[in-house]
């Protein structure tokens, strides 16, 4: 059998050349790491919960009208995607403070925020993935004006979906973030919502008891990371003895 050509090898995922010129097939994997590769772990089952939270969510904004780069999940580990540029910021997106906010601003864990409130942390590990300002953003060419407007209006839009689905479900969506990539047909290039979003990526908050079912189960030894990705999948209606992918995949033109 053929050697599929690795493109990129991340913290969590591998990245393959896709069968057909513009596709990749996104590998999640097991490894777990925090605190910037400080902290790592192999979580048996976490990449394939991922996937599948991944797969339900990107569809699912699909279905709202929110472009994504997904097209669709190949297998429990895999999924195929649109190739996308990816812009060099994290923009995250904070319901409630947590983490790094509190931490900065001295606000309590949990202290619901007047409005969301998006930041933008410039995408470099080896700086730590810094907290940037629009006028770094748009003074060093990461995004232009308009590629700012479209991309608030998209963490936006995000938000509301995925507060409402958690919502559902009896999850707090406390913050979360999500990578965009630029794809062009012909002359034309819009933003798509790229990379993940799964349990990674967001704080999700048990609504009546507030225990932790994220990534901060790992990142603060909490208990056992792939029963709290579990516990989300559960409730979600998502669950890895699925085989078959939870929704009709759409392909995006
Ligand atoms: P904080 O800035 O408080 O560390 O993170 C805010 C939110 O963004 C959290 O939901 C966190 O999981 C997510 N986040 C921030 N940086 C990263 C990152 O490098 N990788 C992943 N997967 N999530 C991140």
């Amino acid at each position: 059998m053929a050697r599929r050509k690795k493109i990129y090898e991340g913290k969590a995922k591998t990245l393959y050349e896709g069968p057909e010129p513009g596709t990749i097939v996104q590998y999640f994997k097991d490894d777990a790491t925090a605190f910037n590769a400080e902290k790592k772990d192999v979580i048996e089952g976490k990449g394939v919960l991922n996937n599948l939270l991944s797969e339900y969510f990107m569809l699912g904004l699909g279905q709202v009208g929110v472009p994504t780069h997904f097209i669709k999940r190949l297998n429990m580990r895999e999924q195929l995607v649109r190739s996308c540029e990816i812009v060099p910021l994290e923009v995250i997106v904070r319901n409630y403070a947590a983490g790094t906010m509190s931490k900065r601003l001295g606000i309590e864990e949990g202290t619901q925020l007047p409005r969301p409130i998006v930041e933008y942390c410039y995408k470099d590990d080896s700086l730590g993935d810094p907290l940037v300002t629009e006028e770094h953003i748009a003074a060093f060419g990461w995004a232009s004006q308009q590629d700012m407007e479209d991309i608030l209006s998209l963490a936006l839009r995000v938000n509301d979906f995925l507060s409402g689905i958690m919502f559902g479900v009896g999850i707090k969506l406390v913050d979360f973030k999500i990578e965009i990539g630029r794809v062009y047909d012909g002359d034309f290039q819009r933003l798509v919502v790229a990379d993940e979003i799964s349990p990674d990526s967001c704080r999700l908050w048990d609504m009546e008891t507030n225990q932790k079912l994220d990534k901060d189960v790992f990142r603060r030894d909490l208990g056992n990371l792939t029963d709290a990705y579990t516990e989300v999948a559960r409730r979600l209606g998502v669950m890895p003895k699925n085989q078959t992918p939870v929704t009709k995949p759409t392909l995006i033109n």
